[in-house]
């Protein structure tokens, strides 16, 4: 099957040619010719990677008339970089359409200037939820003539909280419309949307239900909490050509893993929402270019992330919620190529692996942490393998080795290899010759003291409102029910302002001028920080950790916490040692061993 048989006008297969695009990829070859055909909507389960972007934009493109000047289709997407991507994927599929404009809306950027790039006469909005309501209800953009609205990744849109918001995007367009969704699950609140919004729909489904990425292989590796760092090092330190994405639970976690890993000699970085927007363009950049090796990351920051070729993502813990494992593990495998997904687990979180095998559908394998020796031998044979392929540029060195030559005279050919090896893989030898085995067994659930474990909803919710639930902080809220706030919109205001994912957020307690809500402790202070002072309903919102109104300091004095991450702790991970199993790199600058 090819694209021109799929009915595409040539402005567009033009582009696909240019793109490299040589035949649709399943989804394409469903989704197009039956979204081409007539007025449907359509519900498709399934994943970034498979293509889904041009199953939904070529159509798209193909109903919008690009001689009228309004707006005719929306697509809304959960956050910025996945707004962002498929805006450029749209703009490159139409760059041969004469006057197609596709604007770009999304928070925390200038809101005239997308206002402008709309009047001009823009024909399909990409947006985020959040800033589109906002922007709908100042008028800076119509949706009357709308035809078309494409809900991606809906399952996520709806984690974060923007149930309300997409209501109130779909009741504002007209009920002719078209809808297309998009999800990697289907929980019973996306089916919901399709029932509520949509007249039989087409179905799609690429894998199975819920399924993962076939050519993904997904690996465990079991061990204490404590030696999930070390782990995480032997990992990469056998996979010199990783190209990988390691997420965190928390940003505190993401930032804590980065500066390590950074400090020890490691390519990395770290990708997380307490970054400014242009430190982490700027790292996205560099990630794409791979110039950077290893982005570490939280769900929210990696969301939407398109980056081809990821060799390995790295679970350095689960998400809370199991579902997002299938989002993770679907940055790696993309376009038909393969790829490694791979947990760290404790004893005690063994059995999350069963419910994930069953929810994706696959089995995993597990994997042993290579010992150091193991990890010595592999670089050792490596180095020896890059001595070997070194090219010797006789016009440059040709003059000195009579005298070098000299310097070895005495010694053998078997003494002077010694020597050479020595001289560069001493310190990884002396770093891993302390090093102990680290794996542990499923059963092996004995004292693991360092297993933090999760917050948890114990049951025994306190009746005090000002109260927060055990492991949480509580928080005030200034307003309530009364300026427009319900559940949904505490979460999404909470989680979109302080970059956390909504499993974070606990109890909420709505009054008419107030409220209450709950938050993991570990992420109180950012949310302190970043909630405060948000625009919300023409007032400014204010929040404060409920403990502190009672002057009671339940918090353990939270806003005194070093936010940079307590790294006084992280001296347990291999202590003087990281240094020399980093040094080892430091010569050769950034991993100079990938092409
Ligand atoms: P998506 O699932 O839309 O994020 O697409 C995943 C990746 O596959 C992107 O890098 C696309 O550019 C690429 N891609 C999409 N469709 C095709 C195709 N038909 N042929 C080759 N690459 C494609």
């Amino acid at each position: 099957m090819t694209f021109s048989e799929l009915g595409l006008r040539e402005e567009i297969l033009q582009a696909l040619t240019d793109l490299g695009f040589e035949s649709p990829t399943p989804i394409q070859e469903e989704a197009i010719p039956q979204l081409l055909e007539g007025e449907r909507d359509l519900v498709g389960l399934a994943q970034t990677g498979t293509g889904k972007t041009a199953a939904f934009g070529l159509p798209l493109l193909e109903k919008v008339n690009f001689d009228d000047k309004f707006v005719q289709a929306v697509v809304i997407a959960p956050t910025r970089e996945l707004c962002v991507q498929i805006s450029r994927d749209l703009k490159t599929f139409s760059k041969h359409i004469k006057g197609a404009q596709i604007a770009t809306i999304y928070g925390g950027a200038s809101i005239d200037t997308q206002a402008r790039e709309v009047k001009r006469g823009a024909q399909v909005v990409v947006a985020t939820p959040g800033r589109l309501i906002d922007m709908l209800k100042r008028r800076l953009v119509r949706f009357d003539d709308v035809q078309i609205v494409v809900l991606d990744e809906a399952d996520e849109m709806l984690n974060m909280g923007f149930k309300e918001d997409i209501d109130s995007i779909l009741d504002s367009t007209p009920d002719d419309k078209s809808v297309w969704l998009f999800s990697a699950t289907m929980p019973k609140e996306v089916a919901k949307i399709s029932k509520n919004y949509m007249d039989n729909p087409i179905e799609i489904t690429v894998g199975s239900k819920n399924s993962s990425n076939e050519n993904i292989t997904h690996q465990y590796y079991c061990m204490s909490h404590r030696d999930r760092y070390g782990a995480l090092k032997r990992i990469l330190d056998i996979n010199v050509d990783i190209y990988g994405l390691v997420f965190c639970r928390t940003r505190r976690e993401t930032q804590e893993v980065a500066d390590n890993l950074m400090e020890d000699g490691y390519n990395a970085q770290p990708l997380h929402g307490e970054l400014s927007q242009g430190q982490r363009d700027k790292v996205m950049q560099n990630f794409r270019k791979k110039s950077l090796q290893v982005l570490v990351a939280t769900d929210v920051a990696a969301r939407g992330l398109d980056v081809d070729d990821i060799t390995h993502v790295i679970n350095y813990n689960l998400p809370d919620d199991i579902e997002n494992y299938t989002h993770r593990s679907g940055r790696t495998a993309r376009a038909g190529k393969k790829g490694v997904s791979m947990i760290f687990v404790t004893p005690k979180e063994v059995y999350k692996i069963k419910q994930i095998e069953k929810q994706i559908q696959m089995s995993f394998n597990k994997e042993e942490v290579p010992t150091g020796e193991e990890v010595c031998k592999l670089q050792l044979f490596n180095m020896v393998e890059n001595v070997q392929k070194a090219e010797v540029q006789q016009d440059k060195i040709g003059e000195y080795l009579p005298a070098i030559n000299e310097l070895f005279a005495d010694s053998t050919k078997e003494e002077v290899i010694a020597q050479f090896v020595s001289a560069e893989f001493n310190k990884t030898l002396a770093y891993y010759s302390k090093s102990n085995d680290i794996n542990k067994r499923g059963d092996d659930r004995g004292r693991d003291r360092d297993d933090r474990g999760r917050d948890r909803d114990r049951g025994d919710r306190r009746k005090n409102r000002n109260v927060s639930d055990e492991g949480k902080q509580r928080f005030f809220m200034n307003m309530g029910l009364d300026a427009g706030l319900n559940k949904g919109a505490v979460v999404r205001l909470v989680c979109q302002y302080a970059d956390i994912p909504s499993s974070e957020i606990g109890r909420i307690d709505l009054f008419d001028e107030f409220s209450f809500f709950d938050v993991s402790k570990e992420n109180a202070d950012i949310v302190l920080d970043k909630v405060q002072g948000v625009d919300f309903n023409n007032g400014s919102l204010h929040v404060e950790k409920a403990a502190d109104r009672d002057g009671g300091g339940r918090s353990g004095g939270g806003r005194s916490r070093d936010r940079s991450g307590g790294r006084s702790g992280d001296r347990r991970y291999g202590g003087g040692d990281r240094r020399s199993g980093g040094d080892r790199r430091s010569g050769g600058g950034e991993r100079s061993r990938r092409s």
